[in-house]
């Protein structure tokens, strides 16, 4: 199965600065929350939330990692050849739209994967049969999420077919919570009665070889009760909070700057305009600067006169409108201003002007979709 393209290339000039000691600091204080024997899967889909998931497996696979997340059977593909210890569950869910032959491959691969419906367990079942292969399935259960989970009677016949299953093999059940990053967190209360109602009702914490889990980051955090024997964090993982919290439990540490040089420094007087649509009039003599990144390459478009970068210790403005691969900003408070220079884009500090945080506030977005725009060209460098 073709799974690279030729085209892809990294860019050498945009970096991403990966700190390993810090995303293994985060891995050990969001397992210090949790019981000893409570096992840890690191969520590392959508490009390990635009780290690199390369990057990101490599320095988590000798860690205090027990299971990896990824979102599709591609990704899990992808990350294979990485992981030799650890588990991959993939969370999407079996649908018969899967061409079979995938199926046998994740059964072939030991992948774990998730059911969410009759239709997905027929499918496995008939995709496996005359195999030998043994599929490890996870039961998604509709608690509150309305998304993929199965409602509890559906689960319920799921439970009762797959007994009769020789080649599918119940290995975990779970929820996921709708509002766990929420200031209120009743209804994610109430998703876990619903669910703890379900595993009551079909006696399944009385089994030593089933993983439970519900808890994605903000869970983890705020809801140890509901830890069962496995968490799936995400962006904890990668040093954030769902959304800023006031009193967290432990201190994350972000574990990804991007930088990128100014490429070409020029002078813009007064009363010029700069780029697109002449959003920024010059008011004073300006001495500007390009930086070769733009949309294209995850910096959005509504940072445009808006965000800062970091050069040194200086704050730099962006002016005018964000393009498709550079932008602008202002560099004229700054001495002694050289093209080479590296500024800091994504900054690794909460409380920056230019951290995550910051920016996604801007765009009026969460921290989540900020770092899963970075590119997958951009360098990673792994200190
Ligand atoms: C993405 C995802 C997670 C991780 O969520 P974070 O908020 O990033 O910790 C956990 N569970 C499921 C089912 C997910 O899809």
């Amino acid at each position: 199965m073709k799974v690279y393209r030729d085209q892809s290339f990294i860019r050498p000039d945009l970096q991403a600065h990966l700190y390993s000691e810090r995303l293994l600091d985060n891995v050990r204080a969001l397992r210090g929350l949790c019981a000893p024997s409570t096992r840890f899967c690191a969520v590392v889909k959508a490009n390990a939330y635009g780290h690199g998931i390369r990057e990101v497996v490599n320095i988590l696979k000798n860690g205090p990692v027990d299971f990896f997340a990824v979102a599709t059977f591609y990704e899990a593909l992808h990350i294979r050849p990485l992981v030799h210890r650890q588990s991959i569950l993939i969370l999407e869910p079996i649908h018969p739209a899967q061409p079979a032959e995938q199926i046998r491959a994740c059964a072939a691969a030991g992948f774990h994967c998730v059911l969410a419906s009759l239709e997905g367990l027929d499918w496995a079942a008939r995709a496996l049969a005359g195999t030998d292969r043994i599929l490890p399935v996870h039961l998604n259960i509709e608690t509150g999420m309305g998304r993929c989970g199965m409602p509890p009677e559906e689960a319920a016949a799921l439970l009762t077919r797959l007994r009769s299953q020789t080649m599918l093999r119940l290995a975990g059940v779970f929820t996921h919570y709708a509002t766990a990053d929420e200031d209120n967190i009743s209804f994610a209360w109430e998703q876990h009665r619903r669910f703890e109602a379900f595993l009551q009702e079909h006696r399944l914490k009385d089994r030593p070889d089933l993983l439970i889990h519900s808890c994605n980051s903000a869970a983890t955090l705020k809801m140890p009760p509901a830890h069962y024997t496995m968490v799936r964090c995400g962006i904890s993982m990668y040093g954030y909070y769902s959304r800023p919290m006031s009193q967290p439990p432990i201190p994350l540490k972000p574990v990804l700057k991007l930088q990128a040089p100014l490429t070409l420094i020029k002078t813009i007087k007064a009363g010029e305009s700069v780029g697109y649509g002449r959003s920024f009039i010059a008011k004073r003599d300006t001495l500007a600067a390009i930086v070769p990144l733009g949309y294209a390459d995850g910096y959005r478009r509504a940072f445009s006169n808006k965000a800062v970068m970091k050069l040194g210790d200086h704050f730099i403005p962006v002016i005018g409108r964000v393009c498709m691969d550079q932008l602008i900003v202002d560099v004229t408070d700054v001495p002694n201003v050289q093209t080479g220079q590296m500024v800091t884009v994504i900054d690794d500090d909460h409380q920056s002007p230019c951290g995550v945080y910051a920016l996604a506030e801007l765009a009026d977005t969460i921290c989540y979709e900020i770092l899963t725009m970075i590119h997958a060209h951009v360098n990673r460098i792994v200190h």
